[in-house]
């Protein structure tokens, strides 16, 4: 046995036929871990590239306060982030919350009273839910007077283009994408099934605002939304493309108006973009952007190995593990609860941060059942850290998703399969 295997048998308690079990998954997956490699070269040089254009330069590392007037690293920032998504603008703040915060801003910003919204992917991500007011919730776009529409996808996952055309009416002001798959035992749209859509839609009606929830899709592939027609490409920083150093905020890149449109409604009428300090943040949201290919490759590489893991031990899993990857979230299907909390207890005992905390299902605001979440992360709540979330009701599903490093996801997947193993979950 090699120095790395015995101090993985040793330091982490897991059974030489765990390891081995895991190894030979590893094994499996190497041309896949070749592509991504690739991909992930291709998106650090664009990054890099953005970078250079920009002359981005140790003054915009600078701290601002106040109003935040002339804040030359967040306008260098946001161009950067222009840059990279091919977009006329962008809107990269510490001021947005979260993905959710990102995503109410540049619909509540672009909608107004008797517009209507579209989701032609069936129901959007739980949080978003609250904010359209497909579930009731104070201060939803709903209380706006604006509208909702949803076309589901059709049972074997592919657009119902029919009834996507036939809900597309005068008042149809934007269409909602989301890419990811959420909590939906879906697959999560690729750049070309994003594109073919878009087309469509525009097809129909050319002046409709299509917006993306591109949350977990970022540096996944080579292009992004906005390389294939979307208006407006949205998400969280405390994913992908935050690179697991920003400590909070929220993306909106895309067409000039619809951007400003989104940064009045997050300052102020008249102020827009002008206003909002940093408050010396800007070189963290920089350097992990920076990052940030880098850490999608080792999420990739995690998820790929956790579908191959399963697959190999009867278990359903979306995407398998040679299928081409739209975002860095792992689904499976674990049909216990058992298996879903020694698993997702595993997770976190292969945390770098609280690793010795036990997570257990609680009934968490917003959810229809008890949620468990495995995140011992640096930055509260942040899933581009090994992570793993399941609503604890049958079938049972698992979502996967994150890590800083392939090697820490590597051996987090390891811990929850030998926490499995421990518990008599699962034979090998
Ligand atoms: C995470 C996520 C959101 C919300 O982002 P938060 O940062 O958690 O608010 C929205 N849509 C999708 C698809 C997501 O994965």
């Amino acid at each position: 046995m090699d120095k790395l295997e015995s101090f993985i048998i040793e330091n982490f308690k897991i059974d030489k036929k765990v390891l081995d079990y895991a190894l030979k998954c590893e094994n499996n997956v190497k041309d896949k871990f070749d592509e991504i490699d690739k991909i992930t070269e291709y998106n650090q040089l664009k990054v890099l590239k953005a970078m250079q254009k920009n002359k981005l330069s140790e003054a915009h590392f600078a701290a601002t306060t106040g109003y935040g007037y002339n804040d030359l690293g967040r306008d260098t920032l946001e161009q950067i982030y222009a840059d990279i998504f091919h977009a006329e603008a962008g809107l990269v703040r510490p001021q947005i919350i979260s993905g959710t915060h990102a995503l109410s801003v540049a619909l509540a910003g672009n909608l107004r009273p008797g517009d209507e919204i579209l989701s032609p992917v069936g129901v959007p991500y739980d949080t978003l839910q609250g904010v359209i007011g497909i579930r009731p919730e104070k201060g939803s776009l709903a209380e706006y007077g604006i509208t909702y529409k949803q076309v589901d996808l059709l049972s074997d996952g592919s657009f119902d283009f029919e009834g996507i055309k036939n809900a597309i009416t005068e008042k149809t002001k934007l269409v909602t994408i989301q890419r990811s798959k959420g909590y939906e035992w879906r697959e999560s749209l690729p750049i070309e099934k994003t594109a073919e859509l878009i087309k469509f839609i525009k097809s129909i009606k050319p002046e409709v605002i299509c917006m993306v929830d591109n949350c977990y899709c970022e540096f996944v592939d080579y292009i992004e939304p906005t390389d294939v027609g979307a208006d407006l490409a949205v998400g969280s920083l405390i994913k992908n493309p935050g690179g697991g150093l920003a400590p909070i905020g929220g993306y909106i890149v895309g067409k000039n108006e619809y951007v400003e449109n989104a940064a009045v409604r997050l300052t102020s009428p008249g102020l827009g973009k002008e206003v909002g300090a940093t408050l010396g943040i800007n070189s963290l949201l920089i350097q992990g952007l920076f990052n940030a290919p880098q850490v999608v490759n080792g999420s990739l590489k995690g998820a790929v190995f956790l579908a191959n893991i399963f697959e190999g031990l009867g278990f359903n899993v979306i995407p398998t593990s040679n299928e081409k990857r739209a975002d860095i979230v792992q689904a499976l299907e674990l049909k216990s609860a058992e298996n879903v909390i020694a698993f997702c207890q595993g997770i976190q005992k292969g945390a770098p941060v609280d690793s010795f905390v036990t997570p257990e299902p609680w009934d968490m605001p917003g959810y229809d059942c008890p949620v468990i979440m495995a995140a011992g992360a640096f930055v509260q709540g942040s899933s581009i850290e090994l992570s793993a979330d399941a609503p604890v009701k049958p079938p049972y599903n698992v979502f996967m998703q994150g890590g800083l490093s392939w090697h820490h996801a590597k051996i987090g997947i390891i811990i929850g399969l030998q926490n499995m193993v421990d518990k008599g979950l699962v034979k090998l």
